[in-house]
């Protein structure tokens, strides 16, 4: 079990914690903290879970190793790891809430040829990644493929909402939905956080420790405020599926992806603005979602058939970038934590992130080596405001 970590140090643990964010990253937080025994309070400003990025009807556990051996690799390379495990214990694969139908990565330009290409010199355990041609790979994703690529029999689909919902379904968790958070502050047991609820009343409460996941969010907190966190827009596009489409059967993806059908719908991913936090859902972005289809899979854009854009229903959010494409996870201040920056792989390092956490919290073994929890670590990424000449 992932909570039965060995003990390293023996921290008092603390009795009471606060989460703001009902994401991805604050439901894994609130679950792991939860799992020590400690009462938590998960603070969102939405009347329901999951209503940011993490509120799209399924996303893909997409692994993209680097080619070359650095910190981010090593991160995404164990995040990856331990996403699988961990899902299997919150999650298991139903082919509702989650599916393990594997996924392709093609090497569909000079970009992925390259990388999937350094990958392939190297050796993996078939059950983490293969090297599959065109044909294998047409056979894999049970449409015809054009490139060949990175073959992850493990990957697949989750819906992140329905997670959210079973980490956080424990009696030790008490949801305070409808609750903005407006400002922390410092007691000298804990932490305060004041705020209004969605009517417009004015709320407290205290905890002996906080930890922050609210996304971009976090950026109006004091505290935060000089984190270098970038919103990112992103869009996903529902599309009918098709006889022909229905052939799909694994995660296709190039520059964006495709998702088997389900309940008649495929998901196609997704677009990214940077500093545009506007969730509306726009035609364009549809449009640009079938151009990348098209170019990664024209067979499987054929098998889509021809539709037109304004009939198609989406989803847009904003997700919350960090420098390096790695979040910040742990201490800011004596009891206070956070786990933010998640990106486009919320899905993969939400999981480890806590236990990232927990293992600062209350002293446990850390499920990650030290040179990537220095990179994680917020007080090691916090950009200082230059003075004025
Ligand atoms: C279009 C799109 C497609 C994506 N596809 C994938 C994918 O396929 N696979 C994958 O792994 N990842 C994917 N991602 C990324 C993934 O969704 C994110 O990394 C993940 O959801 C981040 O989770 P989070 O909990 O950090 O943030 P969020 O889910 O945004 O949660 C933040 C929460 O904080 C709350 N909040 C904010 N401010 C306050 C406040 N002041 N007080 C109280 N509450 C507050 C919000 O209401 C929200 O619920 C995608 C993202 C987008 C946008």
């Amino acid at each position: 079990m992932l909570n039965q970590l060995n003990v390293r140090v023996t921290l008092p643990l603390p009795r009471t914690a606060m989460v703001i964010g009902g994401g991805v990253a604050g439901c894994a937080a609130a679950h792991a903290l939860a799992q020590q025994g400690i009462a938590v309070s998960l603070i969102d400003r939405a009347s329901h879970l999951a209503s940011g990025a993490s509120g799209n009807p399924r996303g893909i556990l997409h692994a993209r190793f680097g080619a070359g051996d650095n910190s981010l690799h090593q991160f995404v390379l164990a995040a990856y790891q331990h996403a699988l495990k961990w899902l299997d214990e919150v999650l298991p694969v139903d082919g509702m809430a989650r599916a393990q139908c594997g996924l392709l990565q093609l090497a569909c330009n000079a970009v992925e040829v390259k990388r999937i290409g350094r990958l392939a010199q190297q050796t993996w355990p078939p059950q983490l990644m293969q090297f599959v041609n065109a044909k294998q790979a047409s056979e894999l994703v049970g449409i015809e493929m054009q490139f060949g690529g990175a073959w992850f029999p493990a990957g697949g689909w989750v819906v992140p909402p329905v997670l959210c919902a079973k980490l956080v379904s424990d009696a030790r968790i008490t949801q305070r939905l409808g609750h903005h958070a407006e400002s922390l502050v410092k007691t000298p047991t804990g932490w305060q956080v004041l705020g209004q609820t969605a009517q417009g009343i004015a709320w407290q409460e205290e905890a002996d420790v906080l930890v922050v996941c609210c996304a971009h969010a976090a950026k109006k907190f004091e505290q935060f405020a000089h984190f270098k966190l970038t919103s990112v827009r992103g869009q996903i596009s529902v599309v009918a599926q098709t006889p022909a489409s229905e052939a799909l059967h694994a995660v296709v993806c190039g520059d964006g992806y495709c998702a088997p059908s389900v309940n008649d719908e495929h998901v196609l991913g997704a677009t990214h603005a940077f500093d545009d936090e506007s969730t509306e859902v726009r035609n364009a972005d549809h449009a640009e979602n079938l151009a990348h289809l098209k170019r990664y899979s024209p067979a499987l854009h054929q098998a889509l058939g021809e539709k037109a854009v304004e009939d198609w229903q989406g989803r847009a959010s904003v997700r919350c970038s960090a420098p390096g494409s790695m979040p910040l996870v742990g201490r800011v201040d004596e009891g206070l934590y956070c786990s933010l920056g998640h990106g486009t792989r919320g899905l993969l390092t939400a999981g480890i992130s806590a236990d990232v956490l927990l293992a600062e919290l209350c002293g446990l073994s850390a499920p990650l080596p030290q040179n990537i929890l220095d990179e994680l670590a917020p007080l090691h990424r916090v950009s200082t405001p230059r003075p004025r000449v």
